[in-house]
């Protein structure tokens, strides 16, 4: 019997429901080419369910999401919908109540993507970024007092557990190891924040002294941000906690062009529970209903998610897919990619080159 994947479909809103369903045509044609099926079973969840229910999933949502491989996610938000509505009715639970502690994006500059950097080729910036996902500054931790009033104030809390920072540091030296790669960055502030970053700091050298064979170095994240403009051939992986993490997993995709190519995985490594796969661009209802969004970034995300069900050579062959057809001149390009076609013509050439 063949294998066979059960993968979870949330399109969302916005272009999400126009790129998902392009990038299921690719990765349903890498399926059947190297001899496995993606079972794909749809919820329909997005702002619109919470206008007309009050939630963006049912009650029994995580539950009914439980027994899938993975979650395939386009977006969640739309204008009207105020955006802690999407993040904590939807994303946030899935990523806590899955344990999805790594967010794993890569950052490559693909061929025929313009790169903002001037004189940058194609290899020339090829690393991974990991962010802490689910504990660090991003807490409900705090308060705030006398508000209103002279006195007022608010407090935020940050929380490092040793098994959570250590975790996902030791997710990225084992990234490091299996990938060949020399070299783990991290992104620290031990000299501004009091507590929390030297802890940081104390963990990285502990579990870097596990992994004699990698070189292990640190920068303060200002820094860091600046060298990721000026020197990002520099790296390899590049380790964060929630909000360094977050800031830099953007900043990189952001350097090696547009953000509509990039990809995110929500890790939970052990495959305990499902991961969520999406690509990092939102809902854009700027763009929405026109049918030009750029489906690499789901497509990519889809690739990620290939690998993280096992099947490697899948995943290789997608990535490989799209780096031919965005490297054909004669390709069709989206108009972000400064073309006039449509989605479903670079969504097609993608298929064919699969
Ligand atoms: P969110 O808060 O959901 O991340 P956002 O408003 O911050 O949403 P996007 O929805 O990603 O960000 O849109 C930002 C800009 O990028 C918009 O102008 C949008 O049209 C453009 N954009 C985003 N994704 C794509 C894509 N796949 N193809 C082309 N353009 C895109
Ligand atoms: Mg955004």
């Amino acid at each position: 019997m063949s294998r066979r994947h059960r993968i979870a479909v949330i399109e969302g809103d916005g272009i999400g429901r126009e790129v998902i369903p392009a990038a299921r045509t690719v990765l349903d044609r890498a399926a059947s080419a190297c001899g496995f099926t993606l079972d794909w079973r749809d919820f329909d969840w997005s702002c619109e369910t919470w206008k007309a229910t009050g939630r963006m999933m049912p009650e029994d949502g995580i539950a009914r999401l439980a027994d899938h491989d993975a979650i395939f996610l386009g977006a969640v938000g739309y204008p009207g919908v105020p955006d802690h509505i999407s993040l904590w009715g939807l994303l946030i639970p899935i990523r806590r109540e899955f344990d999805q502690y790594v967010n794993l994006r890569p950052v490559r500059l693909l061929p025929g993507v313009p790169c903002p950097l001037a004189n940058k080729q194609p290899g020339d910036i090829d690393f991974w970024v990991v962010r802490e996902n689910v504990e660090g500054e991003y807490s409900q931790i705090g308060g705030r007092m006398f508000a209103g009033t002279e006195r007022e104030f608010v407090e935020q809390t940050a929380i490092f557990t040793r098994a959570g920072t250590d975790r996902i540091l030791r997710y990225a030296f084992d990234l490091a190891r299996r990938l060949g790669r020399p070299h783990v960055t991290s992104a620290t502030k031990s000299n501004g924040i009091f507590h929390s970053m030297p802890f940081w700091d104390e963990r990285f050298a502990a579990i870097g002294a596990e992994y004699p064979e990698i070189r292990a170095d640190q920068y303060h994240i200002d820094i860091l941000a600046a060298r990721f403009v000026m020197s990002p051939e520099r790296f390899d992986v590049v380790v964060g906690s929630n909000l360094f993490g977050d800031i830099l997993s953007d900043l990189g995709p952001g350097v090696t062009g547009t953000i509509a190519v990039a990809p995110s995985a929500n890790l939970n490594p052990e495959k305990k529970f499902p991961s969520m796969f999406e690509p990092v661009h939102g809902s854009a209802p700027d763009i929405f209903g026109q049918r030009i969004a750029n489906p690499v970034g789901a497509i990519w995300a889809g690739a990620m998610m290939l690998d993280h069900l096992g099947e490697a050579e899948a995943a290789a062959l997608v990535l490989r897919a799209i780096e031919t057809a965005l490297g054909d001149p004669a390709s069709p390009r989206t108009p972000d990619l400064g073309g006039t076609a449509k989605m479903d013509d670079l969504a097609a050439a993608i298929t064919a080159a699969v």
